[in-house]
């Protein structure tokens, strides 16, 4: 393990403008052993992207899109001294946005939108790294897709660890001596070298991918929140940050719901035990949230964690004679539809079963036609509207008294899918969306306060 080294992650927050990217760039002029700097496209460059690659837009709604990106990036590099290079790279990337967009193939064809989709990356890196420069640290730009080997798994890759490593340490690991090594979070490469993306919010995941490719000690996620809260603090002002979790606590947040991390960040961490600090790009003297391995204390309630736009399903075979094997028919539709299933609970002949419907992705269109599929072996019932409330905290399972301490607390309420006990570390439940703000704040008086 190179025990000095750090890698830092910048979200999109972080480097939305030249104020922010500053405030990122006075963080890494502190600190010597962050030598790779991993960074998100510009808050809302991603979700435009996205946009050219979903939805149908003539030719002048695809030019509104990109002027919309091509202002956010020259109100960046406007403040920055002049580079004929970076300006003329900027430009080359603009324009190769530009051919990509147009493709009138784009919308069915996932190897372009990949291409499409890394272009945030692509310009935060470069930007950032002038940035850096501005503020006297020796910084190059480093393109990913020599190092993150993915599948071809478009829009969703899976990283393939072995390459990874013996990638960055052939080509990224001589680079960090002599220079800080800027490079885009999200995005790599297949084998053939195509462009990949790591799903939506990936970024974190390549920073705790290279941590551990590069035996870093430590990984830092700045963003614009001083670490992980008790819960989300737009929900309640009682939420309160945490000083420290463990790695179980954070994945099992980030999964149900924690905006703060991408849900696989913690697995390269718990490999290879490297530490995580979660803190504010904008005010990094507040501290942050430490995720370790072992943490001092382990309560009963660490956090509460909300998702919203839960769809519900409920299958049902009309004959028992179909029973036996029922289920196994039912998950192998969602198994290849690469549908993740969060909250199961079962009967003789029915079956419900929660997904997760998150805007800007692509899961909805799968959801429609897991249902359609669904619809030829049995009876299905959909029904929207609800949040997945989550409680996450430590040996649930065999306190005496945790999940009538949690089912009291929102007894007034109506719970659908209570799911317990099959980890030690969380209690879930749906709720309706228009009581989810109230059924959270009062979890959080009982648990918390
Ligand atoms: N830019 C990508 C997104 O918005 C990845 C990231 O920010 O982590 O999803
Ligand atoms: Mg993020």
């Amino acid at each position: 393990m190179n025990s000095a080294l750090t890698i830092a992650k910048f979200g999109g927050t972080s480097v939305a403008n030249y104020q922010a990217m500053s405030a990122c760039a006075s963080i890494i002029a502190q600190q010597s052993d962050t030598r790779v700097v991993v960074v998100s496209a510009s808050a809302g460059v991603t979700n435009h992207l996205v946009s050219l690659c979903h939805d149908e837009l003539d030719t002048d709604q695809i030019n509104s899109v990109i002027n919309a990106i091509s202002d956010i990036q020259y109100a960046i590099e406007k403040h920055l001294p002049q580079s004929e290079t970076r300006t003329s790279a900027l430009e080359a990337l603009l324009t190769e946005l530009t051919l990509l967009a147009k493709q009138p193939s784009l919308r069915t064809n996932d190897m372009l939108k990949e291409q499409v989709l890394s272009m945030g990356e692509r310009m935060s890196s470069l930007l950032f790294t002038d940035v850096l420069k501005a503020h006297n640290v020796a910084a190059e730009v480093f393109d990913v897709k020599q190092v993150l080997r993915t599948d071809s798994n478009f829009g969703a890759a899976s990283p393939d660890l072995e390459q990874i490593k013996t990638l960055s340490q052939a080509h990224l690991a001589p680079k960090i001596v002599t220079h800080v090594q800027v490079t885009q979070g999200f995005v790599g490469a297949d084998e053939q070298g195509r462009t990949t993306t790591l799903g939506r919010g990936g970024s974190d995941f390549t920073a705790a991918l290279l941590a551990e490719a590069l035996g870093a000690q430590l990984c830092q996620i700045w963003t614009d929140v001083i670490g992980v809260y008790t819960t989300d603090p737009r929900i309640t002002d009682k939420a309160r940050p945490l000083p420290e979790l463990s790695f179980e606590e954070a994945a099992e947040m980030a999964t149900f719901g924690a905006k703060v991390l991408h849900p696989a960040t913690m697995e390269p961490a718990l490999r290879q035990d490297i530490k995580v600090f979660v803190g504010s790009s904008k005010e990094p003297e507040k501290g942050g949230t430490i995720i370790v391995r072992d943490c001092d204390v382990e309560p009963p309630y660490r956090a509460i964690t909300r998702r919203k736009e839960q769809v519900m399903v409920t299958v049902k075979t009309p004959k028992m004679m179909y029973a036996q094997g029922f289920l196994a028919k039912v998950f192998e539709i969602i198994a290849k539809h690469e549908l993740s299933v969060d909250l199961v609970t079962t009967s003789e002949i029915s079956v419900s079963f929660t997904l997760d419907n998150p805007p800007n992705s692509v899961a909805e269109r799968l959801n429609r036609e897991t249902i359609i599929e669904l619809q030829d072996i049995c009876d299905v019932t959909v029904e929207r509207g609800f949040d997945l409330i989550t409680v996450v905290g430590n040996n649930m399972q065999t306190s005496v008294g945790v999940s009538s301490k949690i089912l009291s607390a929102v007894s007034d309420y109506q719970l659908r899918m209570i799911c317990f006990g099959a980890n030690p570390h969380n209690m879930s439940f749906l709720v309706q969306e228009q009581h989810s703000d109230e059924i959270v704040k009062q979890l959080h008086r009982v648990l918390f306060e």
